[in-house]
Parts: structure tokens; sequence; C-alpha cells
């Protein structure tokens, strides 16, 4: 029976609301079975009495079929409303009454009552109570929706004493929200199976660390006690020290239902098979307890729980993380090829995806090369030779500290990436077509992998299984053609798959400890990108590409995740101090050669002479390989030192490649005493020859003033200089740009031929006495040329909404989560309070680079949200994206079914050899784009292992069976959305 309460507090607008939440729930299969075994009935109360203040308004009635459904929702839609005082406990007897005549005896008879205030009228709650229980009534639930004057607390008071049999009391902040627990408040408890908090990585032990202030999303899965299918609500409490948290009970952060079958974990790769929240940014700290909420109850067992069924997790101090990305340019065919800010603005946030950080900071630049470069390590080599350049500068004008990872990514599609070395800070790699917000496969965490090396993570390898580049000394090989050094640690975890073996996130196998992976900036937006499964998805620190294509590509592992923040990203290490390099003269005092060694071709070859700013010279490395002499006409020796050069890790190759043996081409940096006169030419030896050399030029290079003015067109700052040289080699220029007098610099072009470079306007600084340098290298010298003081604006913020989509549609009380990126050249990522954000109907929302909302917390209908961010120096910029808020969901449309595809036999039964996977095929018809009607896809008895291979009109579904399943016969069904279920039957052989 649903007793509904019919006062006249509820608005004429809520009144519908509340009626067609019930006529929805009465429509759906999967909370009113259509069956001659359920019987439904409606009471409406209101008044000071049980004769005139209840009225049945439906009697029971059985939902045996679509008419029977329909006949009975159109006479709900259109109750009027008795509209009088409240008076609960002559509902529940009248209702006990109803169920006593009209019931049939031996089936469960249950109330589910939605009141909006406390009793002011009939007969006394515990009395009615005794009565319904007296004439054998078994259930009796509330559903209150609460209000500035009638609060949970009041709710709990008044019916918790009350309500039995299962029931609670269910307390709604909105009707939308009433409305979205409506057909729970029928439901059963559900059990408990896992609340996996997720940062990055986690299994359902919650045994990975939880880092302070990280993004995090917890997944409650839940499973039913028989193989019945049933759709279920639910929400999320939080507290902490036994107070609740701000903004409990959270709802779901996508879709406000999910339907709960008999195997918990059959829907892991899916939002739907979990209800999924994202937790406040001030949740995320010390020890907090999370105690899921469904309408009907939940269940727990064993010791993993609190009394409540909660679990209690604690956010530990995290690191920060900090990287500069360059935007790698070049003019190609009269076009500048580079990143946008919402590329590099993705890849800051992929980083810090994946990385085990409570902070991060990013600042973006550019990095002009004089053309597209090469599809090969020499490519990645050149960039990072440049790359070193700003790491130098910055090194040596002290603005450097030792934990900011250079990396500069490359539009287009040209090849892997390349960390200059493990450990070294500098990296490049090429975006591959996957920069966008929605870009994936293997090159979208391409940066993260190559900056993880910068950060000391080196390929995922295993000797004793995949061998080593030579006998044993040798590289040790990886299972995608990855190869690492010598004393690199095993990796402990791999599996065997259709493609081979393959390494895992973590340990597969046993459900509880298996490591998946989340970005939680995707939940609720694409599914593919907001959960990786270890069965389809590879270590980022390997070479191998998922099996999905619309997934992460590689993503990162549980052992590399725990290292950093035991490591390099740990709070330890990053809360030291930054060390700094010395203040220094501006005048050099001494040069550093620079340049490469190759051990395949036996030679080295130099690069432009950078000045070493004053830096001691390099001391002697008796263990060095190579020897660097500089030498007088008469190869007389004026200065020598021996070095070793530093070799990057092998390159990144397309999934499917053999690999590549230890690289053979390293670097050099070296500093040496400033250049006499008397010298003649530079070289490098190895095994007492010389195999490079670089020749002193006659004059020192030169170059006129530089300077630095904003574009015509108002977009580009362009620095320019004259250069000047005598003989028959032009000098090369490195271009720098201070905004703090000479502090610090931002080069914006190295080791270049040209006498200009540019930069976006929003990437350089703006200050009314900047300062452009240009070095120019000749041989063995380098000249540094600074200009006159020049006034540069103030470059504008930079803002992109990230989340939600344009178009996004949220109805009930849905979690909304409004993202945007905001960046300002004089200060990097711009604090939470430069940002707000705003709807056109209701007003200002807030401020916060992330703000939660609530979809019943909007007005309702298509609403533009702004946002808009201001930097320091007053400038605004502002974008804007539409939503669509409703109270109630859309209408379900119905879908057609169109099969199970061979090679299921679709009538019969198919025989299938247990332990073995079954590629299980079907379609549907009716979707709307991108949005998937299939709920649940699983077998009546846990145990199975579900891929998905693809969805959306063509489903295909691999499902790894238990061999203990031989012999048996077992039932697998799909639900889709509109409540309707397809099953078909296997015989396991
Ligand atoms: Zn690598």
């Amino acid at each position: 029976m649903l007793l509904v309460d019919g006062s006249f507090s509820l608005t004429d607008a809520d009144w519908q609301v509340q009626l067609e939440g019930f006529a929805r729930a009465v429509e759906d299969p999967l909370v009113f079975p259509r069956s001659d075994r359920v019987a439904v009935g409606v009471l409406q109360y209101s008044g000071t009495d049980v004769a005139k203040g209840t009225r049945l308004e439906i009697p029971l009635t059985r939902l045996t079929d679509d008419e029977a459904v329909k006949a009975f929702t159109t006479r709900l839609r259109s109750i009027e409303r008795l509209n009088d005082v409240s008076n609960p406990g002559d509902a529940v007897h009248a209702g006990a009454d109803h169920l006593a005549t009209a019931g049939r005896s031996g089936t469960t008879w249950s109330m589910c009552m939605s009141t909006d205030g406390e009793p002011n009228a009939g007969e006394g709650l515990a009395d009615a109570v005794a009565y319904a229980k007296n004439k054998g009534v078994d259930r009796y639930n509330v559903l209150a929706l609460t209000s500035g004057v009638f609060t949970e607390e009041q709710a709990r008071a008044v019916y918790g004493p009350h309500v039995f049999g299962g029931g609670r009391v269910n307390a709604a902040r909105s009707i939308a929200e009433f409305s979205s627990l409506i057909s729970g408040c029928l439901n059963y408890a559900l059990d408990l199976a896992a609340i996996e908090v997720n940062q990055a990585v986690q299994d359902w032990q919650n045994s990975v660390p939880l880092i302070r202030a990280k993004s995090t999303i917890v997944r409650t899965f839940f499973k039913t006690v028989d193989s019945q299918e049933v759709r279920t609500s639910g929400r999320l409490r939080g507290y902490r020290d036994g107070q609740e948290l701000p903004g409990s009970p959270l709802t779901p952060i996508d879709a406000t239902e999910i339907v709960v079958g008999p195997d918990a974990a059959a829907g892991r790769e899916r939002f739907s098979g979990s209800l999924n929240f994202s937790l406040p940014a001030i949740w995320t700290t010390g020890r907090v307890k999370l105690v899921p909420e469904l309408p009907g109850g939940v269940r727990c067992e064993g010791g993993r729980w609190t009394a409540d069924c909660g679990t209690e997790v604690e956010f530990r101090p995290g690191g920060n993380f900090r990287v500069s990305l360059f935007a790698a340019s070049w003019n190609e065919n009269g076009t500048v090829r580079e990143p946008s800010f919402a590329d590099l603005y993705e890849q800051y946030q992929r980083m810090h995806d994946v990385f085990p950080v409570s902070n991060a900071s990013a600042s973006f630049e550019t990095l002009n090369l004089d053309g597209r470069p090469a599809n090969d390590d020499e490519g990645l080599e050149e960039v990072n030779s440049q790359l070193w350049v700003d790491w130098w500068t910055d090194f040596r004008s002290g603005t450097y500290d030792t934990r900011t990872m250079y990396h500069a990514a490359i539009l287009g599609d040209g090849g892997g990436g390349l960390a200059m070395g493990i450990g070294s800070p500098i990296s490049s790699g090429w975006l591959s077509g996957a920069e966008g917000l929605y870009g994936t496969g293997y090159a979208r965490n391409r940066g993260a992998h190559e900056v993880a090396h910068s950060l000391g993570r080196e390929h995922i390898v295993n000797a004793d299984q995949n061998g080593r580049t030579f006998p044993v000394l040798g590289a040790k090989r990886g299972w995608c053609g990855e190869v690492a050094g010598t004393f690199t640690d095993d990796y402990p975890y791999w599996t065997g798959t259709s493609q081979g073996d393959r390494p895992t996130l973590g340990p597969n196998g046993d459900r509880d400890r298996e490591i998946w992976g989340v970005s939680a900036r995707y939940f609720g937006d694409r599914e593919g990108l907001a959960i990786t499964s270890p069965h389809t998805t590879y270590p980022m620190m390997s070479y191998c590409n998922s099996t999905r294509g619309d997934s992460q590509g590689r993503w990162i592992d549980v052992r590399d995740y725990q290292a950093l923040y035991e490591g390099q990203l740990g709070p330890d290490a990053t809360a030291v101090a930054p060390s700094r390099a010395p203040a220094v003269a501006a005048e050099p005092a001494s040069v550093v050669l620079r340049g490469q060694v190759d051990t395949a071709t036996g030679t080295a070859t130099f690069r432009p002479t950078m000045p070493a700013f004053g830096v001691t010279a390099a001391a002697d490395d008796p263990e060095g390989g190579y020897e660097l002499r500089v030498l007088d006409a008469d190869d007389q020796v004026l200065h020598r030192v021996r070095f070793q050069p530093r070799f990057p890790e092998a390159t990144d190759e397309p999934p499917g490649g053999d690999g590549r043996d230890e690289p053979t081409v390293g670097t050099f940096e070296v500093a040496v005493p400033a250049v006499p006169e008397s010298a003649a030419r530079a070289v490098v030896v190895r095994d007492g020859q010389v195999i490079g050399a670089l020749a002193a030029e006659r004059k020192k290079p030169d170059a006129d003033r530089p300077t630095a003015a904003v574009d015509r067109d108002g977009e580009t700052v362009r620095l320019s200089w004259k250069g000047r040289h005598a003989g028959p080699h032009a000098p090369t220029y490195t271009a720098q740009y201070s905004a703090d007098g000479g502090d610090s610099w931002r080069t914006y072009a190295a080791d270049t031929g040209a006498t200009e470079a540019s930069a976006p306007r929003w990437m350089v600084p703006g200050s009314p006495a900047a300062l452009v340098r240009v070095i120019a290298s000749h041989g063995l010298d380098a000249t540094v040329v600074t200009s006159e003081p020049l006034a540069i604006p103030d470059a504008a913020p930079q803002l992109a909404i990230r989340n939600p989509a344009d178009g996004a549609a949220y109805h009930g009380a849905q979690t909304i989560r409004l993202d945007a990126g905001a960046y300002d050249a004089e200060t990097g990522l711009l604090a939470d309070d430069a940002v707000s954000w705003r709807s056109d109907r209701d007003g200002e929302l807030g401020s916060g680079r992330i703000l939660m909302t609530r979809a019943d917390q909007l007005s309702e209908g298509a609403h533009r949200i702004s946002a808009t961010v201001t930097d320091a120096a007053g400038q605004t910029v502002t974008r804007e994206i539409t939503v669509s808020i409703s109270r109630l969901p859309a209408p379900t449309p119905r879908y057609e079914f169109g099969g199970f595809r061979p090679p299921i036999d679709p009538d019969g039964l198919t025989v299938v050899e247990a332990g073995r996977i079954i590629p299980v095929k079907w379609t549907v018809g009716g979707e709307e784009p991108g949005k998937s009607a299939v709920v649940s896809a699983t077998f009546d008895t846990p145990g199975a292992d579900y891929r998905w291979i693809s969805t959306l009109g063509s489903y295909h579904l691999n499902v790894d069976t238990p061999r203990s399943w031989a012999g048996s016969r077992h039932r697998l069904t799909v639900t889709l959305a509109d409540g309707t279920q397809h099953s078909t039957e296997f015989e396991f052989q």
C-alpha cells in the first residue's frame, strides 16, 4: 500500500511531482514485477479523522500486464488532493484495514508512507502501528519530505520509533530527491558488497592509501539475495568525529538509480554497476566514516563494516606535483602549430589524475622550434636538448627547484615520447591526436608516462618472463617490448589474455584485491575514461595498449602509484624546502659544452655552447667513460675533464612493436672554465680516440639588443633581434624573456638560427619593465645581450569549462560537478576563489575551480551556466555552457531488443565449456546517441568476470565463467533501462 500525504503544505506543482514519482515507480517492472503475485493500492490521507481524512484512491490491484499498469497509473496521476491537516496514524489504520480485507494471506503486506510534516490530527502513531501489526501488516516504511520547518531530525524523532519490519525513515531534502527515493521505498534491504574509495587506483579492501584533497570517487556495490534484479536509488552519508559532514547525504554523480542483481561485481566496468559519489574536497581529510544509505535499507555481514554498514577511511597527507608544460611550436606553411591552452591544461590534469598528490601546479610555456620535429628519437632528443636550456637557465638563476618537471607536448603524430633519462626532469612526447578532453587510446597518458620516468619510475619489465637484451646483466624486457635497467624490480602482476601475457594494474583474479582505476572528473560524463578495468587496460609504464578503444589506453598501476607516494611525490619528499642554486653574477665566467654521444656509431656531436652563468667548472668524474678536452692550436691540452653521458630510457613504441635494446644516444653538458683566446677546439675522447670535435671561432658571437612587442593581431608577443657575426658560420641563438627584472627567465627559443621567436600573448606574463635577452652561441663561446626594459601588457586569464559538457541534462537531486580550468600567465593556475559560477535563472552559484551542486538546488528548465575568472590585474574572461534541469528523469523510452546473436542459440539452450570465455552479443534499437539502454547483463550466479568489448547499439560482452560451473545450467539476463529483461540459458560442460 502506498500511503500518500495529501495535506496542504505541498505546492500544487510538488503534489504533481509526487504523483508522477509514484506513477513512474509503478510503471517500472523492476520495482513492481508484472505478476499476479504482486498487488499495489493507493490510499490518500489528510483530514481530522479516519472517515473523512483517508480515501482509498485505488484498491489493491494486480499489475499483470501493461494494460493493467496503464489503467492504474492513469487513476494515480489524476488523484485530487484532500488538502487538509496531516493524520498519518489514520492512514496506517486505514491502510491496515484495506490490506486485511483485500490482501491475500500468505503474502507480504507492506506499507510505504509519504509525509511532509509532523502529525497534527487523527489517531496516534503508536496505537495505529500496534493496530496494523495486529492486523498482520509486515512492514511499514516512511519517506519524509523535509523542508525548512520539518527537519530530518524531527522526521526521525516522530516516525523512527514506529517503522517496523525492516522499514526505515528516509528523509528527502526536496521534491526532486523525494521522487528519486520513491522506488526504493518499496525495496527490501540490499546486501552491501563493497565501498570502493578510489582516487586513481583501488581495490575493494581500500588497501591503496588515500590522499588528502585528491579528487575521490566512492563506488558502492550491492547485491540481491535472490536472482531477481531490482532498481534502487541511494545516497552516501559522511561523518568525522561523529559529526555529519557538510553536504551529507551525497547523491550520485551519474544516474540516480541503478539496477542491483545477484552479482555485485558484474557491472564494475559500467557506471550503472554501482552508486557512484564524488566527495566534496572538505570530506577528503583525516578519518572519515562513509555510510551508504538505501531507501529499503542496507544489510552487511562480516567484520569489514561498521555497525551502521559503513566503512572508515583515512585521508593521509599528500605531496605536491609541479610541472612546466611547454607547447612545442613551429611554423608550418605559414600556420603556427602548437597545443592550445585547453590541450596543455588537459595534459596537466592527466598527470594530476594518475599521480598520488594533494596539490599540483603547472606553468604553461612555449618552445619555438625551427620546424616540425623529426619522426624519430632524434626529433625528441632535439626537443629535450632545447628544453634543457630552459631548465639550465632556471637552475642557474635560482628559480628552479628540483621537483619541477619539464615536459614538452608536441601536436601531431610523429612518434612516441622520450625522457632525457630516468630521474632527469626533462621529457617530451607527441600528442598523437589524443590531446582533447575526450582523447582516448595509447597516447592519452604518454605525457604522464614520460614524467613518471622523470620521477624515477622505470618501465614494467620481468626478466624471468621476458628475458634480457643480452644474457645475465642485460637490460630487462617487458611484455610489450619495453626495456628497463638491469637492476629494475621485476613487475609482479600479469595475466594471460587472448593477445598473450599482459601486465595488469594489480593482482587480478581475486575480486577483493583486483585493482581498478577511476578518473574522478569523468564520472557522469564518459564511462570509458572514468572507469579503468584491469581486464582490458594495462599499466601506464608498459607499452601495452588497452583492448577498449574508448578508454584510457594505459593507466597507472598500484606498484608505481604506491612507490611514487612513498617516494618522489610523497609528503616527506616534497615538504623539504626546494633546493636552489646560489645566486650568480650576470656575466658568464665559464661555458657549458653540450652535445651527444652515439654508442652505435662511436661518434660525438656538439650542440651550441651555453653560458655557465658563473658555475664552477665540472669536477672530473673518474668513473666517466668519456673525456672532454679543450686544445690549443698545437693540440696542447688546456683543460680536461672526464664525464659520463646521460642515456634516456627506451622510447615509447607503438604497441606490439619489438621494442628496442638499450638506447645508444646519450647527452652531456659539461661546464669548463672560461675558454682562453688560445683555444682552438674542443674534442670528445673515448678509449683514447677522438670521436667528435668543435672548432673555436675567431670572433666572439654577438647580437644587437633584442626587443619584444605585442603583434598587430594582439594575440602574439614577438621577440626579435639582429645577429652579427664575422666569419663563415652564423651563430645560433637562445631567446629568453623575464617579467621580474631578470630574476627568472623563460626560454622561448633555444639553439635556433632564427632571429625572432613568438609566444601566444596569454602565455607571456606582463611587466612594466620586461627584459629580453639573447644568448648567441658560436664555437666555444657564448655571449649574452639584454634588452632595455620594455612594457608588456598584463596577460588576460585563460578559462575552459571542463564539466558539465554543453547540453548536459540532470534530474532529481543528482550531483552536478562544475569544473573549470583557469590560468593566468602572471600567477599560474588560479586559486579557487578566482572562478565564480552563475546561472542565468538562479544567479550566483558559488566559486571554485571545482564546485559541487545538486540538480534540485537549481530551478527546473534550461540554464545558461557561466564561469568567470578574474586575474590579479582585474581582467576577466567568461565562458558559458547550457544544461537542463528536471525534477524527474525524462520518461524512459521503450527499447527494441534485437535478440542474442550467434554463437548463442536465440531460442534454446547454448552449450558451452565452463572455464572458457563466452562471447555474448546482442543488439538494441531505439537508443539515444551515446546513452546506453543496457543497465546490467549478468548471470544468475556470482563468479563470472565480465569484459565489455562494445556497447551502444551492438553489444558484445565477454564473460569469463568459472570452471566450477561445469555440469550446471545458468541463465544470463540483460536488463534494459525501461525495465524489460531478456534472458538466455547456458549449459556448462
Ligand atoms: Zn617509457
